[in-house]
């Protein structure tokens, strides 16, 4: 166990976030209605978030869970914000200092052009108005919350079926996904 100061534990999120490039996402989200800070206290306008927490960092929309999912990272982020005590709705209780079992792994880089295809079809798919975006958010949110939480796997295997289908437009993340993939099957030959 090593010891981490809250603005640590915060930092490593962000910094987790920004190398997997999500801010491509949420400016496509934004625009188009869909920013899970809407209405908070802590928003000023142009500036962003006053008052980042350990809550708002360590938790996931639909969009980033799915693409957390699929690229095998899920597991690792849950674990580790499940460990930091004091989270709580837009805000946090947790205490200056906090024992953890350690630090995650850095994504690998290479992630980023997938996050950005995601955002490119989800600017596409909106465009053409073939979804409306926070309703797709919403609709992964929930699937992800059933496939992470559920324990009969044929429960979890109809989600990912009719997740499949719901994001079967999604061609430049499918392209982006299938090239990261191969990257990393050749780099283990
Ligand atoms: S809902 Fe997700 S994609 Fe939209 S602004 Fe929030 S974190 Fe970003
Ligand atoms: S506290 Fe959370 S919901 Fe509010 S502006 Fe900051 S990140 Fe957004």
């Amino acid at each position: 166990m090593i010891t981490a100061t809250k603005q640590q534990i915060i930092d490593h999120g962000m910094d987790y976030l920004s190398k997997l490039g999500v801010e491509v996402i949420c400016q496509v989200c934004i625009l188009n209605g869909g920013s899970c800070c809407k209405g908070c206290i802590h928003l000023k306008d142009r500036s962003g978030c006053q008052l980042r927490n350990i809550s708002c960092t360590g938790w996931l929309c639909g969009f980033q869970q799915y693409i957390f999912h699929e690229m095998g990272l899920l597991e690792q982020w849950n674990t580790f914000w499940q460990d930091i005590p004091g989270q709580d709705f837009r805000q946090d209780f947790t205490p200056p200092e906090v024992k953890i079992e350690g630090w995650m792994d850095p994504p690998d880089a290479r992630i980023r052009s997938v996050t950005s295809a995601f955002a490119k079809d989800l600017h596409e798919q909106t465009a053409q108005k073939k979804l409306g975006l926070p309703q797709l958010n919403d609709k992964l949110f929930s699937s992800m919350d059933k496939i992470t939480f559920y324990k009969d796997s044929e429960l979890i295997r109809y989600t990912i079926k009719k997740q499949k289908i719901l994001m079967k437009d999604f061609q430049h993340f499918k392209v982006a996904k299938l090239n990261y993939d191969n990257f990393l099957m050749k780099e283990g030959e």
